[in-house]
């Protein structure tokens, strides 16, 4: 992760993180923020970021193993902790946009987890 700097000040979720833009916060650790989108495509949708400012999935390689891995074992408990439905009948979509033409907007990776009975407003 050489091209990875731990914080970007100028960047939106890293302030988001640092709590200094305000979000409606999911759950925070050490590691891990998560916070609900401001513009939500379904009933639930949150986002988990690491604090770590990585600009994108496109930077992730076998040195965040551990870190991506914490990730992914965050999203199915925050999923039903927020009011996605079990699985099978339930479950959640999963979604990291990455680089322009992935639709990625915001350039601090992270997951987009949404749920919750549909229809949806997209996706
Ligand atoms: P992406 O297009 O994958 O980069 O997703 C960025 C997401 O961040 C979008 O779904 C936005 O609605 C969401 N977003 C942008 N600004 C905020 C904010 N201040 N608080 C919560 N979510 C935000
Ligand atoms: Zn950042």
């Amino acid at each position: 992760m050489s091209l990875v700097v731990d914080h970007d000040p100028e960047c939106l979720f890293c302030k988001i993180a640092a709590g200094k833009i305000p979000s409606r916060v999911v759950v925070e650790d050490d590691e891990f923020f998560a916070f609900h989108d401001i513009h939500p495509w379904a009933p639930v949708h949150f986002l988990i970021i690491p604090k770590l400012h990585i600009p994108s999935m496109a930077q992730v390689g076998l040195d965040d193993a551990g870190l991506m891995g914490r990730m992914m074992a965050l999203v199915p408990k925050l999923a039903l902790q927020e009011g996605c439905n079990p699985y099978p009948q339930g479950g959640f979509r999963l979604v990291t946009n990455t680089g322009a033409e992935g639709g990625q907007e915001v350039q601090h990776l992270h997951f987009h987890v949404m749920g919750g009975p549909r229809p949806w407003l997209r996706g």
